[in-house]
């Protein structure tokens, strides 16, 4: 239920933190109780990655730069909201691809595609564009501290790697995914250290961002503890 009428003024909510932590699930529910839109830049980087995978641009062995590049203006990125999930699914150019980017073999080579600096350049340019008007959480890897520095709340979202990889373990074979805990495990760990030592936008905690290890913590406990704080900011009721 939406705790933000109208007349209420507008923010943008930064969550960033370490792969498989919850954030869109906990950047989704905030949206959902403000009224704001939701957007899941991770989902955009996964897009890419499908796109070069399909065009043989982008394989577990490497990239090819110049190829990746040349398909970046063919490449239309938009979400549309589905009613029987209750949020926004992915497409490109017209095609529903939220399932097909939740795959390992996308897991595995998302990580490098998100250093190709025309990547980053294309896709931050267009959450900029679709936070202008406030009223917006987002949550990925540099949004508090390139996309929207100047954001009004940032969040660095934590937990132990053994519950992420848990976490994200049941989701993936819930799917019908056949990966084992040990793939899960490693895809985790390497993205990790990849996201932290990229040249470009490492994954790194902004200044100003509060930390939320939600390790031991239940959606409903992020979203009280959240929820105090968009209260003390006048944010909601
Ligand atoms: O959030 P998710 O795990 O789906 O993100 C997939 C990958 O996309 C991350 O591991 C990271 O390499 C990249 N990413 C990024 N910057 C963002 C969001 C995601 O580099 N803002």
């Amino acid at each position: 239920m939406e705790c933000c009428p109208n007349n209420r003024k507008k923010i943008v909510i930064a969550v960033d933190g370490f792969s498989s932590c919850g954030k869109s699930t906990f950047a989704r529910e905030i949206a959902a109780r403000l009224g704001y839109i939701f957007i899941d830049t991770g989902a955009m980087y996964r897009a890419v990655t499908l796109c070069g995978l399909r065009a043989g641009v982008v394989s577990p062995q490497g990239i090819d730069r110049a190829g990746l590049e040349a398909l970046l203006d063919g490449i239309d990125i938009s979400f549309r909201f589905n009613p029987a999930r209750g949020a926004s699914d992915i497409y490109v150019n017209g095609e529903c691809v939220e399932r097909e980017i939740r795959s390992i073999e996308v897991s595995g080579c998302v990580s490098a595609v998100s250093g190709v600096a025309e990547v980053r350049r294309r896709l931050v340019a267009l959450q900029q564009a679709m936070g202008r008007d406030k009223g917006i959480v987002m949550d990925g890897r540099d949004i508090g501290t390139v996309v929207f520095p100047d954001a009004e709340l940032k969040i660095f979202m934590t937990a132990d790697p053994s519950v992420r990889a848990r976490r994200r373990y049941d989701e993936l074979r819930a799917r019908g995914e056949r990966v084992t805990m040990e793939e899960v495990e490693e895809n985790i760990r390497s993205r990790d250290i990849a996201d932290q030592s990229r040249a470009i936008s490492p994954l790194r905690r902004a200044e100003d961002a509060v930390v939320l290890d939600n390790s031991r913590m239940t959606v409903a406990d992020q979203m009280e503890w959240v929820l105090g704080r968009l209260r003390e900011m006048g944010v909601c009721e």
